[in-house]
């Protein structure tokens, strides 16, 4: 596991060397996005910091609520704040992901931009697009590894409540609350510090996961009945959803999270696969147990990449084509399994 203690002096380095610092974090943000870019803004505004925050795009509504949310700026809907805030930028650290596509519409302003720039991320396969790389795939989750930084940079345990949320958050989210994922006796250790801080898990758990619309249960109920196919022969299941499925349950951003997972509960079933059809392209989801390696299977044949336990990509053709493309890839890289 990495040891975050090695990077204290060169990231001191550049936080007192920048007068602007920026926290940007990747499209679509899930929890550890948000969470670990929360932790670090917290962090950096109670030392005195000028700090801002950008997201590619929106946030879902169970990130929201979280204490600092409402101060990132959303880059398509404020682009013009937004370009100068990456324009005045002297130090730009980039959190969760592992390629610079993945900033979506920020992705060339930001490249262009004369900031030093910082990875902080526990994906596979970073590439190179940063003066510092921060990164352990080794990791439950890039919060986890905000964590460690932060308490080597304070000197002592940053005990602060809207911190601990945040990095609370992204831990359970990028673990499905302990579920899966590389979480260690390390992030158990990080666990018991931030409850001693006196955040309420309960009511985090209840923000975060329970807080479903009627229409994205009655959408989950008719993808496994109806849209689920079982493939035994390759131990595979796929989950395959059309833009007529989304629109019949009122689809709104982030109802389908956690689908893919489900399949995987079934005995037998060790890769898992959701397609959501969208306009001119597919979104892929991938999941597995054990040692195959679904980050591999979507950079190889998807052109995405994650973890290897938990991937996406994207296919640009038909819902129908993507799912033929997707059987031939299964045949030739699952075909010789028992
Ligand atoms: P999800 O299936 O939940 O969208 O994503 C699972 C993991 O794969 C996440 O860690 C996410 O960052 C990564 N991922 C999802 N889609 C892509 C993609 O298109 N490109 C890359 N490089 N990673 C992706
Ligand atoms: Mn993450």
């Amino acid at each position: 596991m990495l040891n975050t203690g090695k990077y204290k002096k060169e990231l001191s380095y550049y936080l007192d060397n920048s007068y602007n610092i920026l926290l940007i974090c990747h499209i679509n943000p899930d929890g550890d996005a948000i969470g670990s870019m929360l932790a670090l803004y917290h962090f950096l505004m109670s030392k005195g910091k000028r700090v801002d925050m950008i997201s590619p795009n929106f946030l879902q509504e169970f990130l929201t609520w979280m204490a600092g949310a409402e101060k990132i700026n959303i880059f398509i809907k404020k682009r013009k704040k937004s370009l100068t805030i990456i324009e005045r930028a002297d130090l730009i650290i980039m959190l969760d992901f592992n390629q610079p596509n993945r900033l979506g519409e920020a992705e060339k302003p930001v490249l262009e931009s004369k900031a030093k720039k910082i990875l902080i991320d526990h994906h596979l396969n970073s590439d190179s697009f940063c003066d510092l790389i921060i990164s352990d795939s080794n990791r439950c989750s890039t919060a986890e590894i905000v964590y460690e930084l932060v308490t080597d940079l304070n000197g002592e345990k940053f005990k602060d409540v809207n911190f601990s949320e945040a990095v609370y958050v992204g831990i359970i989210t990028d673990t499905g609350n302990f579920e899966h994922g590389y979480f260690s006796g390390n992030t158990f250790r990080i666990i018991a510090d931030l409850l001693d801080t006196g955040i309420d898990k309960d009511r985090i758990y209840n923000l975060v996961f329970n807080n479903f619309t009627e229409s994205r249960i009655r959408l989950l109920g008719y993808a496994v009945h109806n849209r689920m196919v079982i493939l035994p022969e390759y131990h595979t299941a796929y989950i395959a959803l059309t833009i007529k499925d989304l629109e019949k349950y009122n689809y709104r951003k982030g109802d389908t999270e956690g689908f893919v997972n489900l399949p995987l509960s079934i005995k037998g079933i060790d890769f898992s696969a959701l397609f959501i059809e969208k306009e001119g392209l597919v979104k892929l989801s991938f999941r597995s147990r054990g040692e195959f390696s679904v980050s591999s299977f979507a950079e190889k044949y998807f052109g995405g990449g994650g973890h290897f336990n938990a991937a996406g990509g994207d296919y640009y053709d038909t819902l129908e084509n993507t799912i033929k493309y997707f059987l031939e890839v299964l045949k030739k890289v699952r075909g010789n399994e028992s």
